[in-house]
Order: C-alpha cells, then structure tokens, then sequence
C-alpha cells in the first residue's frame, strides 16, 4: 500500500481520491477549501499545505482547475515541491497546458522526483464510476509504478508518451469534442428548420455512422433542452485556448476549433459560462433565429 497525497479536492478530485483510500491507501488530502466530509469520514488525513502533503506522501496528485493552480500547488509558497525528497512521483491530473507542464516537470526532475501529466476524460460521472480515461505522459518505469493507482479511478489507462504527451491527448480530445458538438447542433438546427422531428431525426442516425457519444448525450441535450451542466462551457473554453496558443505557438491552423471557441465565446455573452458545452448549439440557433424543435414554415411549405 502507498502513501499517496491529494490536492485539489472539487467535483472531479474528491471521488477521485475516495477511491484510493477505498483502495486501501493512506491518503493525505489539501484543499484551499475545508476537506469534503466523506474523505475526513474513510479516514484521509487532512494537511494545512501542498507542502504537508508532500513530506507525508510518496506519490502526490493534483487535481485543480487551470495552469496558474498548479503553477501554485507545486511551485508556490509552501508548495509541494518545498516538501518533496527524492524518489517521490509527483503527478498531475488536471487540464492544463502541455508547454507549462514540460517546465513543471523539468523543474520537479531537478528535485530528484518524477513527474507524470495524467488529464482524465469521463467527466463526474466517470469520476465517482471509478470508468475515468487517463492519458498520461512522462516516464515509463514511474508510470508502470503508480499504473494501480490509476486503475482504482479509471478503466482506460493509457502511457501516450513523454511528458506533457497526456496533455496534449487531453487538448487533441476537447477538440474533436468540440468539433462534434457543433457538427451535431448543426445537423439537428438542419433538420428542424427543414420541418422534421429532431428527436426521430437524432433516433434515426444512432443507427448509423454518424452515430457517436455526442450525438447520444449531447444530441438529446440539445432536443430536450437540458443545459445544466455537465461540463461547464468555461472550462471547455480553457482547453480550446490551450489548443489554441500551442498551435499559434507551432504556427499551426486549426480553423474549426477557432470557430467552435467564437460560438462558446457567443454562449458566454449571453451569459452561458456555466451552461453545459452541450450549449454550444444556442449560438448556431441565434445565428439562424430557429431554435431546434421550434415549429416554423419549412422552406417548401
Ligand atoms: P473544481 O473547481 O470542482 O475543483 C478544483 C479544486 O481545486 C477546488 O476544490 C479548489 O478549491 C481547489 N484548488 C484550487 N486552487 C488550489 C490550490 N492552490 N491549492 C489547493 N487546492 C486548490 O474543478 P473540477 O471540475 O474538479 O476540475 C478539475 C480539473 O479536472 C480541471 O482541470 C478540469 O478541466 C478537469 N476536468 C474536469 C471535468 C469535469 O467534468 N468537471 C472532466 C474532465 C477533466
């Protein structure tokens, strides 16, 4: 059994780490906020500072919202990497940028301790599951390592590469899921406008190759309008910007991730932050005055 530290206890971090002590791991836990009752109840140990939680651990986890966190987490004052000693794995779960966490990870090799970026996919729901994907990078023996660890919270855990690899899978999925959600709305705001039933419309394809997770979840989301995040649109703005700016930084174009961030930015101006990413399609339908399912003349009618 490890010592394992957790940072970073909200909506993904506290099942998340329920499942280590489940796992029968001592488990030290720091959060800016007070401690979620129902880890302080299975016996975590709650510490006052990232730094605590490193002395007392031999693998520590980060899970917060952005980059700046964990700039602060392991590099702030009474940070982690202020308690680390050798040997110890330092890893971060959270969805951050894949050119900040080649530096996190330098910095934290230096310190004789490795580093390992390990962003998630499932959402919530997927966290309290224990069915999380995990994309990690970083080197093979510290991943071989803590790969149990990852397999008490996810069901699909996959090395990808070196480090800031995990993150840069991460940034690869919110981008197809972006992608998907617009190709969706778009297609539904078709149909609808044509003068035909979304609902069946959406049932028809399940059975097809347009068929996808999108189009299932997102897809009923966008017919029965059901907006309540989910994931919040803020957050799916964060990870289309890190896309973003690594691709300015390459020099590379990604025209429809560009164009899928100017419709959240258009969600966002009409007070959509906290709006589920599902939402997306809100701005097709303002740009097309038809909102998917409303009953208006059909171009031929
Ligand atoms: P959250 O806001 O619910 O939780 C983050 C926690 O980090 C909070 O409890 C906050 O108090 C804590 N925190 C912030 N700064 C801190 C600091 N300096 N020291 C200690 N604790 C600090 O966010 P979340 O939804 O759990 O998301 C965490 C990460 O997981 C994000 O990067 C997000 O993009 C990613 N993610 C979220 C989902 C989702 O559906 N919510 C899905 C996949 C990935």
């Amino acid at each position: 059994m490890s010592k394992v530290g957790f940072i970073g206890l909200g909506i993904m971090g506290a099942p998340m780490a329920g499942h280590l002590r489940a796992g029968g791991h001592e488990l030290c836990i720091y959060d800016v906020k007070p401690a979620p009752k129902s880890l302080t109840d299975q016996g975590a140990v709650v510490c006052g500072s990232a730094k605590e939680v490193a002395e007392k651990s031999d693998i520590i986890i980060s899970m917060v919202p952005d980059t700046p966190h964990v700039a602060a987490v392991l590099f702030g004052e009474n940070g982690v990497a202020s308690g680390l000693s050798q040997g110890k794995i330092v890893i971060d779960m959270s969805s951050i940028s894949p050119i900040e966490t080649k530096r996190f990870a330098q910095k934290i090799n230096v310190l004789g301790c490795q580093y390992l970026d390990a962003p998630v996919s499932g959402g919530e729901v997927g966290a309290k599951a224990a069915s999380l994907t995990i994309m990690v990078g970083g080197p093979e023996d510290a991943f071989k390592r803590v790969k149990p660890l990852f397999e008490l919270m996810g069901k699909n855990v996959t090395l990808v590469g070196g480090n800031g690899d995990g993150q840069t899978c991460k940034v690869a999925n919110q981008i197809i899921v972006a992608l998907n959600i617009e190709a969706v709305g778009e297609a539904l705001l078709f149909a609808s406008r044509m003068g035909a039933d979304p609902a069946r419309v959406r049932a028809a394809l399940m059975g097809g190759f347009a068929a996808s997770r999108i189009l299932e979840v997102h897809g009923e989301r966008m017919v029965k309008r059901t907006f309540d995040p989910g994931f919040r649109i803020e957050l799916h703005q964060k990870d289309l910007n890190l896309a973003l700016q690594s691709a300015k930084a390459l020099g590379l174009s990604l025209p429809n991730t560009a164009t899928a961030q100017e419709l959240f930015n258009a969600c966002v101006a009409h007070g959509g932050k906290a709006w589920d990413h599902s939402a997306l399609v809100r701005a097709l339908e303002l740009l097309a005055n038809h909102e998917i399912g409303q009953k208006t003349p059909a171009m031929l009618d």
